[in-house]
């Protein structure tokens, strides 16, 4: 299944059905984050990993719909769907996204409907990263330092911002970016990931 609620709202980790943690699950207890709450349409596995990587890859637009869809329907189900005053893409490099020609994130989020939230592109990449998946989970933290920035004009002080992007594996990226929206002035920052990958601790 696609849309999911037995998840770790504080690390979108699968957890047993009937398994209910108040804050966190055993697997994050030890990991920081600087989000405040995850929310997720499912768990990084078929057929949620093949959309995704078609959607991404191989400009697959046509998965569009579908991947909004449950989108719209996992933050409907999400504890904060009623504070988000922003949706906030995960930026990509522009030479990334003119090469693909698109960035998947701000596509899904264009196509939601929630009347109190809008779209701000004010969070932006300021350095190209090495792809995630070809480094070792130390240096993607290091990979990320400093990779993400505020525009000078932003207007993120004193709001809730809700994170969106295709997926979480470490959390590194998610958290470099609430962890600049903070220092911006957010008062929360919640994500939002189609799926969750690194089910392991
Ligand atoms: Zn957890």
């Amino acid at each position: 299944m696609c849309i999911v609620d037995s998840y770790c709202k504080r690390c979108g980790r699968e957890i047993g059905e009937f398994e209910q943690w108040q804050t966190n699950c055993p697997k994050c207890e030890d990991e920081e984050y600087h989000f405040d709450a995850i929310s997720c349409a499912g768990i990084y596995k078929e057929p949620l990993r093949n959309l995704i990587l078609q959607f991404k890859l191989a400009d697959k637009t046509a998965l569009l719909p579908t991947l909004s869809d449950f989108t719209q329907k996992a933050l409907s189900r999400s504890s904060f769907v009623g504070e988000i005053d922003y949706f906030v893409p995960v930026p990509m490099h522009w030479t990334r996204e003119f090469h693909r020609g698109f960035n998947q994130s701000h596509l899904i989020a264009k196509k939601l409907n929630f009347p109190n939230a809008k779209i701000n592109n004010d969070l932006v990449r300021t350095r190209r990263t090495k792809t995630q998946t070809a480094v070792t989970i130390a240096e993607r933290k290091k990979n990320l330092l400093n990779a993400f920035a505020v525009r000078h004009n932003h207007t993120f002080s004193g709001k809730k911002i809700c994170l969106i992007d295709d997926v979480k594996t470490t959390g590194a990226t998610l958290n470099e970016c609430a962890k600049v929206l903070k220092e911006a002035g957010a008062v929360k920052v919640f994500a939002f990931v189609l799926a969750v990958a690194g089910q392991g601790k």
